[in-house]
């Protein structure tokens, strides 16, 4: 039986489904824009949940930053061609705002974005800057700031998280911080996972035995830090009536990727994007991208069978290495979907720092494309390669996202330039 292909007409097709592609999503979505998104989800299911725009100055001494907002000001003087130089601080903060606000209405409530950087811990109980945080973590980052007597619970078979490496970690710092382990009633004779806890406490019940458990091993302390299993889909309420059974206020720590954060905000994308009128066609890569006079003609195909996508614009957001937009050859680094030109080292013995953990960084990691103020990807002549293509997201040359701890910053800032950039080529 012949497969019929399905065709969308859209005027912005996004590809890549991480915080990049999914931010120019929602950023379309307020201006009015149709919208076509895909890509393969993994990505997203990495993120801790923590909203970075700069935690560290990268250079001859990695430096933390307090104010994210005055380091991205001084980025001009001494990374001028970094993204983040393209954006202005106030857009920068109404990126912020808006996607905080989107996903908050969604059912995962943040932090909006402040003047400075909170402290937060990571998976591993070390400390590290950031701008916003889902609301699960917000008790978290008052706690340590406050130093209050705090008690971090972990559970018997869960791996990848321990509350006695955090308390090791960080306890000179936090005299008052103390760990306890406890049996997960009724999972106290497998391994657990978080994703599979996090459902098991959407059902009240199972939240009154586990708040009976957490009750037995607490002592004076003000607030009790967790793994982040607070549900997959209501995070809030679930951590609501926790507390409400606890008795004391309760955060989440993220645990080594893909974590509950990270799932849980995948699949707020899944449910949410096609309600929204958002054509979202999850998990599939797009094959081939053509453009013509007066659209780009996108291939792709799922279970289904083979779709083509026409687009008036198009968003470029295919991140890096990990997620398949830039590909390392022997010599070479290409671009895999429409292989424009990357922006790298001239050869692969400058891929790499002598020492591995030299303190200016990598070079390969700067690698990516180069575009205009417009986010418009530019040839190896600095022309622009077509003007209805814009790129977004870690996908862009001229920065360490890794280092400068600037993953999501990067990604919500410029595709908000690009969305603004593609908005602005429909309208004309
Ligand atoms: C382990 C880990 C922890 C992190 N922790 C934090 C953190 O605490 N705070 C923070 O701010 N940031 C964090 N980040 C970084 C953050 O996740 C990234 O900066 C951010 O996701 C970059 O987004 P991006 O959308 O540009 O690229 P990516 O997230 O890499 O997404 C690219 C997307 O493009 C898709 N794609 C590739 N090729 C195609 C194609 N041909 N067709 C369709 N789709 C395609 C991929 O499948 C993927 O979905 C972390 C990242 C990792 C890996």
């Amino acid at each position: 039986m012949k497969v019929e292909e399905r065709k969308f007409d859209t005027e912005l097709a996004v590809i890549g489904t991480g915080i990049a592609g999914v931010a120019a999503s929602i950023f379309a979505l307020k201006k009015g824009l149709t919208v076509a998104l895909s890509g393969n989800t993994g990505a997203l299911a990495y993120t801790t949940g923590y909203l970075d725009l700069f935690g560290s100055l990268s250079g001859q001494d990695l430096a933390y930053v307090d104010d994210p907002w005055k380091a991205v000001q001084d980025l001009a003087h001494y990374e001028p061609n970094h993204p983040l130089t393209r954006v202005s601080i106030d857009d920068i903060r109404s990126s912020f705002e808006e996607f905080t606000a989107f996903i908050s209405a969604c059912g995962i409530a943040y932090t909006r974005p402040g003047d400075k950087n909170l402290e937060v811990l990571s998976p591993v109980g070390t400390v590290k800057r950031t701008l916003c945080v889902p609301a699960t973590m917000k008790a978290g980052t008052e706690a340590y700031a406050d130093r209050s007597r705090c008690l971090i619970v972990d559970f018997k078979g869960l791996r990848g998280f321990s509350g006695a490496q955090i308390v090791a970690n960080i306890g000179s710092d936090w005299p008052g911080l103390r760990h306890a382990r406890i049996e997960v009633p009724g999972l106290s004779q497998t391994e657990i996972y978080p994703e599979v806890l996090a459902r098991t406490l959407e059902v009240p019940q199972n939240r009154e035995s586990f708040a009976t458990a957490v009750k037995e091993v607490m002592g004076d302390e003000q607030v009790i830090g967790m793994p982040a299993v607070f549900g997959m889909h209501r995070p809030d309420e679930v951590m609501s009536s926790l507390e409400e059974l606890i008795g004391v206020p309760l955060f989440e720590i993220p645990t080594m990727p893909p974590s509950v954060p990270g799932i849980r905000f995948r699949e707020m994308v899944e449910q949410v994007f096609p309600q929204k009128g958002i054509n979202l066609i999850p998990q599939q890569k797009v094959k081939s991208v053509e453009f013509n006079d007066d659209s780009a003609t996108l291939l792709l195909a799922d279970n289904y069978g083979p779709i083509r996508i026409e687009a008036k614009t198009v968003i470029l957001a295919t991140g890096r290495f990990i997620s398949g937009g830039l590909e390392a050859h022997m010599d070479t680094v290409t671009e895999t979907l429409l292989d424009l030109p990357v922006f790298q080292p001239v050869s692969r013995d400058q891929w790499y720092h002598q020492q591995y953990m030299g303190k200016t960084g990598h070079a390969i990691h700067r690698a990516g494309l180069q575009v205009d103020d417009a986010f418009r990807p530019l040839d190896s002549e600095k022309k622009v390669v077509n003007t209805r293509l814009f790129a977004a997201g870690i996908l862009l040359a001229h920065q360490d996202w890794i280092r400068s701890r600037s993953g999501a910053g990067i990604a919500i800032a410029t595709a908000y330039k690009a969305v603004e950039a593609a908005a602005d080529f429909l309208s004309k």
